[in-house]
């Protein structure tokens, strides 16, 4: 009888925790082959969409741990926000071809804005003066990209022309999460990418679609300990 090989247990314990739908979206016909080249190396987790339905997180995680056990994926490193050293559990990423997560604003401003206008705005709680473009509008609330500072405050060109609309709550932010996927209603602590100060957020989790989030009630005091950083 040929003696079982770590690999070879880890290959049937992938090809368990995998949907078996078998329907080939992954780039290979079938889930066992993909969980062969899991361990080859010759693709990701990612690549297989279903992991990331809520059905399928604790098989998720548990691939992510058998694939750990091989050294295919390193150990997570913490995300630890540079300006106050709090940990978050996952990085926000902008959603496929966008520049920056979206964020949801409520302007105080009695000014009428529109689509495609360039505003410049503070986040109530944060020090820095932002840039945003405008993606959707809808009962007083904008959707914006961000597209300043840096570059703007040094133009007055007529491209760079915005509406200046002071302080902004900021309601929502909408992206990927790059870690750690959390539940639907869970009050999680998040890094937005684009975020200038690398300073960590907190809110709550309202919608989840894959690893495609919504997370709105956003906070910028964030309660916990510091991580202790070294000198
Ligand atoms: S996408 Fe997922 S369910 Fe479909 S064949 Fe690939 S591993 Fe199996």
């Amino acid at each position: 009888m040929t003696k079982k090989t770590k690999s070879n247990t880890s290959k049937e314990e992938l090809e368990n925790l995998l949907p078996g739908y078998n329907c080939g979206i992954c780039g290979y016909a079938r889930c066992e082959e993909f969980a062969g080249a899991l361990l080859k190396k010759h693709t990701t987790l990612d690549k297989c969409s279903f992991l990331y339905q809520e059905l399928f997180k604790e098989n998720l995680e548990q691939m992510r741990n058998v694939l750990k056990s091989e050294n295919i994926i390193l150990e997570e490193k913490p995300v630890i926000g540079l300006l106050d050293g709090y940990e978050a559990d996952f990085i926000l990423k902008p959603l496929p071809k966008e520049s920056s997560c979206r964020e949801i604003l409520y302007p105080f401003t009695r000014e009428k804005l529109k689509k495609e206008d360039i505003i410049r705005y503070r986040p109530l709680g944060c020090p820095i003066t932002h840039f945003g473009k405008i993606i959707d509008e809808e009962h007083g609330l904008i959707t914006v990209h961000m597209v300043g500072p840096c570059h703007r405050l040094s133009d007055d060109s007529e491209e760079f022309q915005f509406k200046e609309i002071g302080l902004c709550m900021v309601g929502g932010f909408e992206g990927i999460i790059e870690g750690q996927l959390p539940n639907v209603g869970e009050t999680v602590r998040f890094l937005p990418k684009h975020c200038m100060m690398q300073k960590v957020h907190s809110g709550v989790v309202v919608q989840l679609e894959g690893k495609k989030a919504l997370i709105e009630g956003i906070d910028l005091k964030v309660w916990a300990p510091p991580i202790k950083r070294e000198k």
